[in-house]
């Protein structure tokens, strides 16, 4: 796949028109992942397989700490305007750029020093092999589990709100 439908992608520039900075994060995060699971057939292959659109489909965002996200008001008219500014043939960019997003709104960030690049901000995943916490530095990309070891090789999924909320995780400061 080279180019989006063009019809496809005009559909989903007209549901993101609507969004200004009164809409909430979750409001975002709804209209790209209903876009996405209308239009399933697009994310096998290309850039949306490269990465990896299943999980964004697949997961249960009613579970996720969107509430949490470091999206801030601002963020979506400018979310909005970008998305506008693409067209069709933009695939790779329009996927690097909605990758981004999703994670922006689901993962939560907490201010954690990253110990390769000293950066205090990390994202918190879980890891699907061991189950731990997974903290992935924003800066460099360095990953480590809640007890500091370092992942070597791993799969990080989407941590909940239940998990993060036991690990005391959703204190006030990151509300
Ligand atoms: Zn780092």
């Amino acid at each position: 796949m080279r180019k989006l439908p063009k019809s496809i992608w005009i559909d989903f520039q007209r549901s993101v028109s609507g969004l200004n900075d009164k809409s909430s994060p979750r409001e975002v995060l709804e209209t790209v992942l209903n876009w996405l699971r209308n239009n399933e057939e697009m994310l096998s292959d290309g850039p949306f397989a490269a990465y990896g659109f299943g999980r964004f489909i697949a997961m249960d965002e009613h579970k996720l700490p969107v509430q949490h996200s470091s999206m801030i008001p601002s963020d979506i008219p400018h979310f909005r305007d970008i998305i506008l500014r693409y067209n069709e043939y933009d695939l790779e960019p329009i996927a690097r750029f909605l990758s981004d997003t999703i994670e922006e709104i689901v993962v939560l960030q907490v201010a954690r020093p990253c110990q390769n690049c000293g950066f205090n901000s990390m994202k918190v995943y879980t890891s699907s092999f061991t189950g731990l916490l997974a903290f992935e530095c924003s800066v460099c990309g360095y990953a480590e589990y809640s007890n500091g070891v370092k992942i070597q090789s791993d799969r990080l999924d989407f941590a909940d709100t239940l998990t993060l909320e036991a690990a005391g995780l959703l204190s006030a400061s990151n509300a």
